[in-house]
């Protein structure tokens, strides 16, 4: 048990007083402010640890019960939705709970990579150069998925590497004991048997011995991660033998992710966006991904091309992107973006697809500098950042250390209350100036 908040607060009272802090944070006076949150919790998540002790003692597995009866009881859904006896039993009999996958769909990072670091890998030169090989190795089945689909081959290239490495890495999980365990209970159970039935609706169709599907722990598979409800609105046969096999043939995985492109709106001959630059005054708040603006109201703003000169003309709306704050990179993106987006749903995944093409395909990269110097914010931080927004009364939303779109918006509305510059970019250095706030004002 950690000491209590009481007497760190004590401390901490004295230490507030007697020293003026600047805005440069202290890991040390941070690290007493995060204690100093969490340590209120602290009663209760020990009351909750004698609880599970003594449920432990008991045998056998509640869990396990409730897994058994979730596959019986999914057969009557099943069945109503046309899969027959004979499919079900193939693909569930003998499954179990995956305590793998079960670990892997709870897991809180204690710290998240940041955007920067992720892209060194996700863009490296490595990656590129595969990339560059696997354009001329496939360039005439990228060239008819383009001319039908309208999607560039180095954007198909680069989801291909971002996804699986160029199809080395494509899941080692059973499918059906993968989506099962995350069926049965937990915070995903909709999304998973709704992708459930679409596997077992896939394995029939097909002709698939459900043994053999091979996927990632959340039910992704084949070269390029398709969902199981994905396979059936959007696969196809790329290399015409008259199968749709997204594992073995990079044409199937390839046409298939054109398909899927398609289908969530990309624009043919158009562009997904470029890199940019902000001109000191800007208004931050614009630049969340979600305000769409003329290329004529961004450049009036003062936006420009990354190497100062004017905006191209472009008849579509654009957000801009701030993925590392203001003291980092900037991107305008237009619709095709999005779509990006909706095949896998983070800015920095749909950022490492649009860097990675534009170099396989030969332009540059990202020109501007990444806040290098910027420490990641560990679990307990980032709990402590949400509830110091809370308690001064900007509403982050859910409080589970995930420094997502809603706490984003409510550092923002922070921002711009203490005259800062609104990029709802979240730092030690902004979360060291709310603890204080919070321990001033005594909330
Ligand atoms: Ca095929």
């Amino acid at each position: 048990m950690a000491c209590s908040g009481r007497s760190i607060r004590k401390k901490m009272d004295g230490f507030l007083a007697a020293k003026h802090l600047t805005g440069v944070a202290s890991r040390a006076v941070l690290s007493l402010l995060v204690v100093m949150s969490v340590a209120a919790s602290d009663d209760v998540a020990e009351a909750r640890q004698v609880h599970r002790h003594h449920a432990r003692q008991k045998a056998p597995d509640p869990q396990d019960l409730k897994f058994d009866r979730f596959v019986a009881d999914f057969r009557i859904t099943a069945l109503a939705a046309g899969i027959t006896s004979a499919t079900y039993a193939a693909a569930m009999s003998g499954i179990h709970r995956n305590g793998e996958v079960e670990t892997l769909n709870q897991e809180q990072p204690e710290f998240v990579r940041p955007i920067w670091s992720y892209l060194d890998t996700a863009v490296s030169l490595r990656r590129v150069t595969d990339g560059q090989r696997k354009l001329a190795e496939q360039a005439s089945v990228l060239s008819a998925i383009e001319t039908r689909y309208g999607v560039p081959r180095e954007i198909l290239v680069s989801i291909w590497g971002n996804e699986t490495n160029y199809g080395d890495v494509t899941g080692s999980f059973n499918l059906f004991e993968a989506l099962a365990t995350l069926a049965y209970d937990g915070a995903r159970t909709d999304f998973a048997r709704n992708e459930l039935l679409a596997a077992l609706t896939m394995v029939q169709q097909e002709g698939l011995d459900p043994k053999q599907v091979r996927a990632s722990w959340a039910g992704a598979f084949g070269q390029l991660q398709m969902l199981p409800s994905t396979f059936l609105k959007s696969a196809v046969d790329g290399d015409g033998d008259g199968k749709r096999d997204l594992w073995h043939s990079a044409p199937d995985a390839l046409a298939s992710a054109a398909s899927e492109l398609a289908t969530d709106g990309w624009q043919r001959g158009r562009e997904w966006g470029y890199e940019v630059r902000l001109p000191a005054n800007f208004p931050y708040e614009l630049a969340d991904g979600e305000t769409q603006k003329s290329i004529s109201d961004w450049t009036n703003l003062g936006v420009r091309a990354v190497n100062g000169s004017l905006l191209a003309a472009n008849s579509e709306d654009a957000v801009i992107y701030i993925p590392a704050g203001r003291r980092g990179p900037t991107f305008l993106a237009f619709s095709n973006f999005k779509a990006i987006l909706k095949y896998n749903n983070a800015v920095s995944y749909a950022l490492a697809v649009c860097i990675l093409g534009d170099l396989i395909a030969g332009r540059p990269g990202v020109q501007a500098d990444w806040p290098r110097e910027e420490q990641p914010l560990s679990r307990d931080e980032r709990l402590a950042f949400q509830s110091a927004l809370l308690k001064l009364g900007f509403d982050p939303g859910k409080l589970d250390g995930v420094l997502g779109r809603g706490v984003k918006a409510a550092l923002r509305m922070y921002q711009k209350a203490h005259g800062l510059p609104a990029d709802g970019f979240p730092t030690l250095g902004l979360l060291t100036s709310m603890l204080v706030e919070v321990e001033q004002k005594k909330l």
